[in-house]
């Protein structure tokens, strides 16, 4: 028998064929054959858990890799390339403008800078000191969220309020922007419309966190139309980017201020939040190539995983299914499963661990609770949805009575 390398070097004594073939059929075969992973010790898992940023999150399509390593064999300006990554995604998210920011994070902080200095080289050196500089963002009590952290860091203090009374009331000259948290729409009094709309009426530029929110593909426009002057996407989440990458977009004078405080420009506050030709080249393929998918497929896909899964489960007594769609972030479908404890003895974050621990190595999704074990199948990878499957079948039949 001929090995592949055999069959390469046959392929190369042939005129023609050599040249061509051979050097790049064999570094990538040479690349395969380096195990990197096992190597260091780290075992990679099946991600059935969904876009957390501990677990790597998403896994970049073979568009957006070879764009990664176009812009990895070439050098360029890096300004050049921001201004035409950043007009072309404007174009796409019908936006002003919009920049490939490290992460809807990174956004949240180069946004907010942008704001607060304007183009102003003695304010962007200046930051986190406020001096001369509107210092108050406002937020809806239910609004708050971890991430408003990467907003604090720019030196501003987060004022909450509740109504729209409040809000009013708390609008002043330190007033610099309004955030709002898009995942926590119904959670708050002030909605998206009205928020927009109270932000123009005081000419305070209002900012939207909507990183975890496509799909639906349409929000990627949807908040920008609706007047917000800033809003993010994550890039790794479900748009499938590069992981370390995100978008800004919105009002041309606010992303320019952006850009103006981040890298290549190294006495700003947010040069250590750096953005390479790789992650803007990739994450404007990963827009378009987002933009192009078949949705209704990808949907038609994932309840399709969940069934086989609740299929294979429910082979055990007394388990039952459901398939769950959250309202906003991660709105995908998502498969929960419950049982009886009297009759499968375990409990769901017991067989959370069990699968993350077997072979192959399962993550299950965080929102597993002591009531639920819960999967989300979205960023799983062909031929994972058999084997969760099996895996949970048998961790459920073992612990059955
Ligand atoms: C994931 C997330 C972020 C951070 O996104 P990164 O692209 O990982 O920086 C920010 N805000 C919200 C609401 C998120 O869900």
């Amino acid at each position: 028998m001929f090995s592949r390398r055999h069959w390469l070097h046959l392929l190369a004594a042939i005129p023609g064929f050599g040249a061509l073939a051979t050097p790049l059929a064999e570094a990538a075969q040479k690349a395969a054959a380096r195990d990197y992973f096992k190597m260091l010790g780290v075992k990679p898992f099946i991600n059935a858990a969904g876009t957390y940023t501990a677990l790597t999150a998403s896994s970049m399509p073979s568009e957006v890799r070879q764009a990664w390593l176009y812009a990895a064999d070439h050098y360029v300006h890096l300004t050049k390339l921001q201004d035409a990554v950043g007009a072309r995604l404007a174009d796409l998210m019908g936006a002003e403008a919009a920049m490939v920011t490290s992460g809807a994070a990174g956004a949240l902080t180069v946004g907010t800078a942008g704001v607060l200095t304007g183009a102003d080289p003695e304010k962007i050196r200046s930051l986190p000191q406020l001096d001369g500089m509107k210092s108050v963002v406002l937020t809806q009590k239910t609004h708050r969220f971890g991430y408003d952290h990467a907003v604090r860091s720019t030196g501003v203090r987060m004022q909450e309020i509740e109504t729209v009374a409040e809000l009013e009331a708390a609008i002043g000259p330190q007033t610099a922007m309004m955030l709002f948290f898009n995942d926590a729409n119904d959670r708050g009094q002030i909605k998206d419309e009205e928020w927009v709309r109270l932000g123009k009426k005081h000419s305070v530029p209002t900012f939207n966190d909507c990183a975890a929110d496509v799909p639906p593909v349409e929000n990627l426009s949807r908040y920008l139309k609706m007047g917000f002057d800033l809003v993010t996407f994550s890039g790794g989440k479900g748009m499938m980017g590069p992981q370390s990458a995100g978008v800004l977009a919105g009002r041309k004078d606010l992303i320019e201020a952006a850009r103006l405080n981040t890298s290549p420009f190294s006495d700003t506050i947010s040069r250590g939040m750096k953005v390479n030709k790789e992650e803007m080249l990739a994450m404007l393929v990963a827009v378009e190539s987002y933009l192009k998918r078949d949705h209704a497929a990808d949907l038609r896909e994932w309840n399709r995983r969940c069934e086989e899964i609740a299929t294979a489960a429910r082979q055990v007594k007394s388990v039952e299914s459901e398939v769950f769609l959250p309202p906003i972030a991660n709105h995908v479908p998502h498969l929960a499963l419950r049982w009886d404890p009297s009759v499968v003895k375990i409990t769901p974050p017991e067989v959370k661990q069990q699968l993350a621990d077997g072979e192959p190595a399962i993550e299950a999704c965080p929102l597993t609770s002591k009531e639920r074990l819960v999967f989300g199948v979205w960023m799983m990878q062909p031929g994972d949805t058999a084997k969760v499957a099996r895996r949970v079948r048998e961790i459920l039949r073992s612990a059955s009575a």
